[in-house]
């Protein structure tokens, strides 16, 4: 079993709902429960800016998946909420991005753990820190906290 960080994001449709619709998506898994839910925050988009403002989560899950097995099932979750790919980094009904794999480093041609956008992203920061105050990084081994200013 691994313990796993996920990033939910959402900014089309209603966003609360997408975003509680996917929490139960990864849940009903076979071998996967929820172990804590960070609370909802509202957050201005990045990147492509002109877009609607974004409603974010961040949920610790214990899991038997795999990391190519636990990505498949959420780009499935993803498209199951009615997720297009219209734009890259444009609105979506629903992003879910592995934050954090227990203490995995890895770098294939699908999948980068840690999520390359945690440091720049000071709301998954503190939705990390959130759910586990002591919570470190598996590259640096500093603690998620140092890195908010
Ligand atoms: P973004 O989340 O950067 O806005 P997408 O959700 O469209 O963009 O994801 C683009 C690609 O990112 C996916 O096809 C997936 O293979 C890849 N990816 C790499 N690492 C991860 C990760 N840790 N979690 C989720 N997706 C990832
Ligand atoms: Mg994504």
């Amino acid at each position: 079993m691994a313990f796993v960080y996920i990033g939910l994001g959402s900014n089309l449709g209603d966003r609360k709902k997408n975003i509680d619709a996917a929490a139960d998506a990864i849940a009903s898994n076979p071998g996967t429960i929820i172990i804590k839910k960070s609370t909802i925050i509202e957050t201005d988009p990045v990147d492509y800016l002109d877009q609607p403002r974004f409603l974010n989560q961040v949920i610790l899950i214990e899991t038997d998946l795999t990391p190519l097995d636990l990505l498949r099932h959420l780009q499935q979750t993803e498209t199951g909420l009615g997720r297009t790919r219209a734009l890259p980094k444009g609105p979506r009904t629903i992003d879910l991005d592995i934050l954090l794999y227990d203490t995995i480093v890895m770098e294939t041609r699908d999948i980068t753990i840690p999520h390359p956008q945690i440091k720049n992203r000071i709301f998954i920061l503190k939705h990390l820190v959130e759910l586990t105050p002591e919570l470190t990084d598996p590259v640096s081994g500093d603690a998620f906290r140092t890195f908010i200013k």
